[in-house]
C-alpha cells in the first residue's frame, strides 16, 4: 500500500518532493498524500524540515484547533498546486503565466517576513525564528526551496516525468534523464512501446 512512510522522495529538492505528494498527476491525480494536517507534519518530519519542539507545538495546536488546522492544510495544498503549475511551465520550456507568478511572489513575500538568517563565525543558517506557533510553518522551508531553485537552478535541469507528472531535478552528467524513476515510469513506457510495436506489426500482416 502507498503511504506517506514509503512515498519516494526523489524530486532532488524539498520543493519538488512537496509537489510530488500527489501520486500520480497524469492522466488525473490518483492519490492525495496530504489528507490531514497531521499528514503534513509527518511529511515535514520525514524530510527534516520541521522537527523537535516546533513539531510538538504544532501537533498540540492542531489538536486544540482542528478547524483552523484544516483551513491551513487547504491553503498549503493551494500553494502546492501553484508551485506545480509554476515549475511544470518551466519544465515545459515556457515562461509561467502572470497569475501564477503573482501568486508565487505574494507567498514568497509573506514567507520571507518570517525567515531569519542566523550568523555564526564561519557561516550563516536559515532560521524560522520565534517561539510562537505558526501553523503555516511547514510551508516556509518549501517556499524557500522554491525560491532557491527558481533563482539558482539551470532551468534545463528542471523536469517533469512525461508519464506521471512528477517533478524532479535532473542531476545526471549529460542532463538527459527523462523519467522520475526508470524502474517505474521508464519501464512501463518501454513495455507499452513493445506492445504497440507488436500490435502494429500484427495489423500490417
Ligand atoms: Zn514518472
Amino acid at each position: 500500500m502507498r503511504t506517506l512512510e514509503n512515498l519516494q522522495m526523489d524530486g532532488g529538492c524539498l520543493v519538488f518532493d512537496f509537489v510530488n505528494t500527489v501520486n500520480t498527476r497524469r492522466p488525473a491525480p490518483e492519490i492525495e498524500y496530504l489528507q490531514t494536517f497531521e499528514d503534513l507534519l509527518v511529511w515535514s518530519a520525514k524530510l527534516g524540515s520541521v522537527g523537535g519542539e516546533k513539531l510538538r507545538a504544532l501537533r498540540e495546536y492542531a489538536a486544540q484547533n482542528p478547524d483552523d488546522a484544516l483551513a491551513v492544510l487547504q491553503d498549503v495544498i493551494e500553494a502546492r498546486e501553484m508551485l506545480y503549475e509554476l515549475f511544470s511551465s518551466i519544465a515545459a520550456g515556457n515562461v509561467p503565466g502572470n497569475a501564477v507568478i503573482h501568486a508565487f511572489n505574494r507567498r514568497l513575500s509573506l514567507a520571507f517576513q518570517r525567515i531569519h538568517i542566523k550568523f555564526g563565525p564561519a557561516s550563516a543558517e536559515f532560521d524560522l525564528g520565534g517561539d510562537d506557533v505558526f501553523p503555516g510553518e511547514p510551508l516556509l522551508p518549501v517556499l524557500k526551496s522554491a525560491f532557491d531553485i527558481a533563482t539558482n537552478q539551470d532551468f534545463r535541469r528542471i523536469k517533469e516525468c512525461p508519464r506521471c507528472g512528477w517533478l524532479f531535478l535532473d542531476s545526471t552528467k549529460n542532463g538527459k534523464r527523462k523519467w522520475c524513476d526508470m524502474n517505474v515510469c521508464g519501464s512501463r513506457e518501454k513495455s507499452l512501446e513493445y506492445y504497440y510495436r507488436k500490435t502494429k506489426a500484427r495489423h500490417t500482416l
